[in-house]
Formats: C-alpha cells, sequence, structure tokens
C-alpha cells in the first residue's frame, strides 16, 4: 500500500509500503476513509522530538472503515464507518479504567522513553515516533487499530466524514482541555491558538457555560473563522498587548480560565521568543513555551491555566514565581479521547460543534508532502489539510 513516510527532518514522502496485518484478537484493519494534518505533527517533521526513524509513517487523526475483524473484537464489524482516538487505549490497566486513556499503561511498547524524559511512559499513538509506542501513522491506505473496541468509535449515520474526522484527535483535545479546567457557568475564558485544538476548546468552554471566551492568535483568516463559527471574541496578538487587553476586557482581574493550545514551536514578537529559538535550534532547550508564560500572566490570581499544546521536554524562564504568587492551578493532558468521543459524536449530530469549516484543503494522498508544507507555511489560509487516499 501507499503510505506517507518520515525520511528525515523536513523531509516527506510517499513510498510503498507492507500493508498492515493483524497481530491480535483485539485488532481491526482500517481502510482509510480520510485523514488531516495536525500541528503536533510539525514537531516530528521539524526533527523536535528526535525519536523518528526514517520510514515510519505519520498520521494520527482519521477516520475509515473496518475491512478485517479480530476474534476477540466485540462492538465492530466488517463495513463499519468508524472514527479512531489518536491515543491508543487497552482498556484494562489502573489509568484506562480510571478514564485517563492517554495514560495507559500497557499500549507503549518503548516505556524506556518516556520513563527516562518524563519519569513515566504514556500510552501509545498513532505515528508519533517510538517515544510513543512506534505505531504505524493513519496517512496510508490502511492502518491497524489495537484495542478497537476502546478506541474506535461508528460515526452515526446523519454524520458526514469531515465533521466526524476531527472527533478523532482535535475536538476531544479541546473539550479535555475546558472540562478539566474546569469551566463553569459565568466564567471566564481565554484560548490561546486558532487552529483546530484552540478553536474547539473556546467551542467546549462556550457550551460548558462559560459567559466571555476570548481566543488569540494572529492569522486574519483564523481569527475571523473563530469568531465565525466558534462565537468566541477574537484578539489579535500582533496589534495589541494581549496582558493588557484581557485584564481591560475583564474589568482588570483577567480570565478565570487560560488554556494554552499552540505547543513548543510558538511564535512572539517579544524578544524572549528570539532567546527560545537559539536554544532550541542549538538542542539547548526542546521548547519554546511563549504561549503558556502569557497564559500564566494574564490569568487572574487563583485561576487555572491548562497547557493542551505538546511540549516534549523541559522549558527556560519558566514564570513559576507568578504560579506560586497568584495562587494558580496549572494543568496539562494529553488527550483522554475515549472518555468524550461518544458525546462529542451525539454533539455534532445535534449541530452544537460544527467542524467541517476546518478542512479548508482536500488532497490525495499522493500530495500529502505538500499538504503538510502549506499547512506549516499556513499558505492560503490552510487550517487543516484533509487527506484522502481513495482520491
Ligand atoms: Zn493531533
Ligand atoms: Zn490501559
Amino acid at each position: 500500500m501507499k503510505a506517507l513516510c518520515w525520511e528525515g527532518v523536513n523531509k516527506l514522502s510517499v513510498e510503498q509500503v507492507d500493508d498492515p496485518v493483524m497481530r491480535n484478537e483485539q485488532d481491526v484493519i482500517v481502510r482509510l476513509i480520510a485523514g488531516t494534518t495536525c500541528g503536533s505533527d510539525l514537531h516530528l517533521i521539524g526533527g523536535y522530538i528526535p525519536f523518528m526513524r526514517a520510514g515510519d509513517v505519520i498520521g494520527h487523526e482519521f477516520l475509515g472503515e473496518v475491512v478485517e475483524v479480530g476474534a476477540g473484537v466485540r462492538r465492530h464489524k466488517v463495513g463499519d464507518r468508524v472514527v479512531v482516538c489518536s491515543f491508543v487505549g487497552c482498556g484494562r490497566c489502573w489509568y484506562c479504567a480510571n478514564d485517563l486513556w492517554s495514560l495507559c499503561d500497557n499500549t507503549n511498547t518503548n516505556p524506556g522513553i518516556g520513563q527516562a524524559l518524563f519519569g513515566a511512559d504514556t500510552g501509545g499513538i498513532f505515528g508519533y515516533s517510538h517515544a510513543m509506542g512506534g505505531l504505524r501513522g493513519s496517512h496510508a491506505e490502511y492502518v491497524r487499530v489495537p484495542f478497537a473496541d476502546y478506541g474506535a468509535f461508528s460515526v452515526p449515520e446523519g454524520v458526514d466524514d469531515t465533521s466526524a474526522l476531527f472527533v478523532s484527535d482535535s475536538v476531544p483535545t479541546g473539550w479535555m482541555g475546558a472540562d478539566l479546567a474546569g469551566v463553569k457557568p459565568g466564567d471566564v475564558v481565554a484560548v490561546w491558538g486558532c487552529g483546530a485544538v484552540g478553536q474547539m476548546a473556546a467551542r467546549a468552554a462556550i457550551l460548558l457555560g462559560a459567559e466571555r471566551v476570548f481566543s488569540i492568535d494572529r492569522i486574519p483568516e483564523r481569527l475571523e473563522m473563530t469568531e465565525r463559527h466558534i462565537g468566541s471574541e477574537v484578539i489579535d496578538y500582533t496589534s495589541t498587548d494581549v496582558g493588557a487587553e484581557l485584564r481591560e476586557r475583564t474589568g482588570g482581574r483577567g480570565p478565570d480560565v487560560c488554556i494554552e493550545a499552540v505547543g513548543m514551536e510558538a511564535h512572539s514578537d517579544s524578544p524572549v521568543h528570539l532567546y527560545d529559538q537559539v536554544k532550541q535550534q542549538l538542542r539547548l532547550q526542546t521548547d519554546r513555551p511563549t504561549a503558556v508564560r502569557q497564559a500564566i500572566h494574564a490569568c487572574r490570581k487563583a485561576g487555572t491555566v491548562f497547557v493542551l499544546g505538546v511540549f516534549a521536554g523541559a522549558v527556560d524562564k519558566f514564570p513559576l514565581g507568578a504560579v506560586i504568587n497568584k495562587g494558580l492551578t496549572v494543568r496539562g493532558a494529553q488527550q483522554h479521547g475515549q472518555r468524550y468521543i461518544p458525546m462529542l459524536l451525539d454533539r455534532l449530530a445535534a449541530g452544537e460543534i460544527s467542524t467541517t469549516h476546518l478542512a479548508t484543503h482536500t488532497v490525495p494522498l499522493d500530495e500529502a508532502p505538500r499538504a503538510y508544507e502549506m499547512f506549516k507555511e499556513k499558505e492560503d489560509g490552510c487550517v487543516r489539510a484533509v487527506i484522502r487516499p481513495g482520491h
């Protein structure tokens, strides 16, 4: 079959690889209907997560049709249209039993890397380096889905492919940020980043009853889209001081909840950005935490900051003083999708969440390397490029 392979830093190509085969009874094989580019893939492509090998297939946000079913699978049959959670959970370990699916103890076959980097390994994720299990990714014609009874979800009839696709990763990630940050009716929430995850976090905050939601970005098309499709108030950080603007719009107090949906390649005009970038390029630090710092500073006293963007290691100039002196709660997590996906598919079917506007571009698998380039450079208003192997 054809698949999009990582061949080296900033080098992707479509190659012939072996078809996936069933490896245990809980597996299904899925024929890809659609997958999408995700901002966190850019960290792999750019070499910021140094656990990739030439020939690895990337891609973790996808929807497909079941074509083969293991003997132990109970909830799926051949022909089902399923959206698959990007994190793989076994459904049996202590973490899965406690609804903390991305922390699964059994699905990352290379636990040593996580143990050395973070003190413990996370669950496995499709197409996301050998630090996260080395599972083959979804930008391919077929993909093997382990523990399919837990990670694959049938899509309701009335929900189209493009809408459902984003329920694999960006919708549950955004929802989890608002949920675990404790957004409640009447709150003021600020979200850094108007990519798919940031937009979905803002939408979740609105649906959870937030009184005002601000979305922060610098790309005019993304700001406009967020205002129109999500319903949040937008702030362009290139034209204003975000902290001052948020204080002014919240009667001087600042947001109750600040959600960071940017990650380790944050952009900024501040001098400290150059410092981060130089250190990152010299591999003296793994991440550029610009948006995290800003969120911590902007948050009201005793508020909550939730980090949804992907970070790999240690960061420099972390405002620990603000965390302690302002009494902040700082949390972060990778998505526990299995906990939210059925509810989110229902909300999608009910029209409470809309995702189709995220799919600004659609390409066949052969054009996937170019699609990632457009996505990275945000050319032509590209928010997400949807890759459809069948086209
Ligand atoms: Zn993702
Ligand atoms: Zn588990």
